[in-house]
């Protein structure tokens, strides 16, 4: 079988939304009403938000969104390690058996974002080995912008590849984790999506047909054949990953195209730009098949 590269993402041209899914109100330790929140990120153009208190479910739709889609959802929290019960339709109490939860999450066909795990003094909020034993969850956040004030690091790419490396599909989410006014605008996800609404969008985010970003803006990802083609705006430097985060190349540009060779060893590839600043994006994997 040639080798050829399964991936997530829609022909070119499809429409880029940019949303937040990690976002606190006065309902838990955000300094901030609901409303302001909503407010806030909607004067910053973002089509999509979810309010993810900790441990406590809110219905969005009685607030003014101004046109944002609004994704149902909340922080589950206390007892062990955070996760994202992303579009909840129930409120599922916290219980120290993660994959209990994991697993309630699924059957009620909404999804789950392992979130901040390099936060905290030791860098281990949760740690690997319970990354690489629980199963049914989406995917993880490989930034959490809160972090940036707090002990840690906001990046958990070095997680991700130790996760892909072990042959996991799971997605990098992009979150700012909110609390206060400093905290928004940090870290977003841009998701291809003809439609606006949050079953569409719950939809592409579930499929992994999004980049995470804090600053660079991708145009274009294409996939023919065995060759990648990235474009973005404002990057200056555009870095190949593979397997284990294993740099394949660079270039300092806007854009790459990058061929993988047939006798390629690795498992998959993925595409990280880096712009000014603090600014990066990161692809999800394409993975290698034969
Ligand atoms: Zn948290
Ligand atoms: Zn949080």
């Amino acid at each position: 079988m040639p080798l050829t590269l399964e991936h997530s993402y829609d022909e070119p041209g499809t429409p880029w939304l940019k949303g937040n899914l990690h976002t606190h109100t006065t309902n838990s330790d955000g300094s901030r009403p609901p409303q302001e929140v909503i407010d806030d990120y909607a004067a910053r153009g973002y089509d999509f938000l979810m309010i993810s208190d900790h441990d406590k479910l809110i219905d969005p739709a009685p607030f003014k969104s101004h046109g944002m889609a609004m994704i149902p959802g909340n922080e589950i929290s206390a007892k062990g390690p955070h996760l994202l019960h992303i579009d909840a339709s129930t409120f599922i109490p916290p219980d120290e058996d993660r994959q209990k939860i994991l697993a309630q999450i699924a059957k009620d066909k909404a999804f789950a974002v392992i979130n901040h795990p390099n936060w905290q003094e030791h860098f281990n909020h949760c740690p690997q080995e319970k990354l690489d034993a629980w199963e049914g969850y989406s995917g993880i956040e490989i930034y959490n912008g809160v972090i940036r004030r707090l002990m840690g690091t906001p990046l958990a790419t070095d997680r991700w590849d130790r996760l892909l490396a072990k042959g996991r599909k799971v997605w990098g989410f992009a979150n700012d984790d909110s609390h206060r006014p400093e905290d928004v605008e940090l870290a977003w996800n841009v998701v291809q999506s003809k439609k606006k609404t949050p079953k569409a969008i719950v939809e592409a985010l579930a499929a992994g047909r999004f980049y995470g970003s804090t600053g660079v803006e991708i145009r274009t990802i294409a996939v023919c054949g065995r060759t990648i083609h990235v474009e973005t705006s404002n990057a200056q430097r555009i870095v190949v990953h593979s397997t284990s985060g294993k740099r394949e190349t660079h270039v300092d540009a806007k854009e790459i195209t990058f061929h993988v060779p047939e006798e390629a060893k690795y498992s998959y590839v993925r595409v990280e730009c880096w712009g000014p600043g603090e600014a990066m994006a990161w692809t999800q994997p394409f993975f290698l098949k034969r």
